[in-house]
């Protein structure tokens, strides 16, 4: 019987190799994809995609047709847990399916277990990007009755860049709205002064409340407990407030880091299991564990790719080297962006044209 190779999710890690898999499927693998979406949200452009400025369908990748285009076979189904030894994956529809290489990709989530969270349809986190979507549609029926207020939970970029976007959102309406960031301890704490006051700067132009020495410790209905014992009543909540890897890898006895990622060596190869393999938000990197950004499920891709093969046929693998500084660019809604990288910080307009041309470049990449 042919091997098996399976990707676990089909995130940003995985592009290069979902690509190529009817490479894989030439030299006679099969090849099996499962992911809970057809869709894929690159998340360089939901904010964006929250203002206006994109529209969903030219942020998203078919992964499914991506996948059958190659003759790969596409499952549209949750990982709950890998049993490593007998190479199975269990599905949360109750099948299973067996590997004999397998790659994972299946990102990050926010993690809300901090929080005591009523379900509801005001709240939305930030990721999956997806989410997006529903609360862009959620502010315009809004905006269309009155002043809404909407909270933005969390003090790092993507809280950012989900409340200058949902601003443009509600201007380019001709709406109002209020607009609040709860931000932690301090706004932009990992960053350098300069980005922190230029960001502060614009959000203060807008008239958006950024609070910090704040922490939102639940959700009620439509409040927000605070901390002191305070509240602050909303209409729409996002949940920005960090990201770490699902409990699967630690659910399944897996060898996993500090943040219960899957814990990978130089080759993106379990530490514990050879035919596991992973990329992006979902792993630990043994070496120096990385940041949670794109930028390194982007330049994991070709090593997966070529990993991934080398696994199935034995031949050698490659490294990865995660390189030097890496560019942040934010897009600050209003046709600027900030750019930081290696300690030079600019605002401006041709930050965000830079920003704009080098997401469609990389949508057109993998889009097509
Ligand atoms: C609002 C926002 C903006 C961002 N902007 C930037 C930016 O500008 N630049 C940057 O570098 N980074 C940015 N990031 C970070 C970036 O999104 C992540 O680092 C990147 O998506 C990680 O890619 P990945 O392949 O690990 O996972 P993802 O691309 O998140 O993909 C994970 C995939 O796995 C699937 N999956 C999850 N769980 C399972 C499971 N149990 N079984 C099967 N499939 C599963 C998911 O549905 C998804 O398809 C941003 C993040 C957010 C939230």
């Amino acid at each position: 019987m042919a091997k098996h190779l399976v990707f676990a999710g089909g995130g940003h890690a995985h592009l290069t190799a979902l690509r190529n898999i009817g490479d894989f499927r030439q030299r006679g693998y099969r090849v099996t994809v499962i992911t809970p979406s057809p869709y894929q949200y690159y998340s360089g452009m939901g904010p964006g995609m929250l203002s206006g400025l994109y529209g969903p369908e030219e942020i998203r990748f078919d992964i499914q047709k991506m996948v059958e285009k190659g003759d790969g076979t596409f499952i549209q189904e949750r990982i709950v847990r890998v049993d490593p030894e007998k190479r199975v994956l269990f599905l949360a529809s109750g099948e299973t399916t067996s590997y004999d290489v397998v790659s994972f990709g299946t990102g990050s989530t926010i993690p809300v277990d901090n929080l005591t969270l009523e379900k509801s349809e005001r709240v939305f986190t930030v990721k999956p990007v997806a989410n997006l979507v529903h609360a862009r549609e959620r502010i315009l029926a809004l905006i269309k009755q009155g002043i809404p207020r909407l909270l933005v939970v969390g003090g790092g970029p993507s809280a950012l860049e989900i409340s200058v976007n949902a601003w443009k959102l509600v201007q380019d309406h001709g709406g109002k709205a209020h607009i609040t960031v709860m931000a932690g301890t301090r706004f932009l704490s990992r960053f350098p002064q300069k980005v922190r006051s230029l960001a502060l700067e614009s959000l203060t132009k807008r008239a958006i409340d950024v609070r910090e020495d704040v922490h939102v410790t639940g959700i009620q209905g439509e409040i927000a407990i605070l901390e002191d014992g305070r509240s602050q009543p909303f209409d729409v909540a996002f949940l920005g407030t960090g990201i770490k890897p699902s409990g699967l890898f630690q659910d399944s006895g897996l060898p996993v880091g500090e943040d219960g990622g899957l814990l990978v060596n130089t080759y993106l190869q379990s530490v514990g299991y050879s035919e596991i393999f992973g990329g992006g938000d979902c792993i630990c990197f043994q070496q120096s564990p990385l940041d949670k950004v794109g930028v390194y499920a982007v330049r994991q891709n070709p090593i997966l790719y070529h990993n991934l093969l080398a696994a199935l046929e034995g031949g050698a693998l490659q490294r990865f080297d995660p390189g030097g500084a890496y560019m942040l660019l934010f897009n600050m809604g209003d046709g600027r962006a900030i750019y930081h990288k290696n300690g030079r910080i600019f605002h401006g307009r041709i930050p965000f044209i830079l920003k704009d041309w080098i997401d469609r470049k990389f949508m057109r990449k993998f889009q097509r």
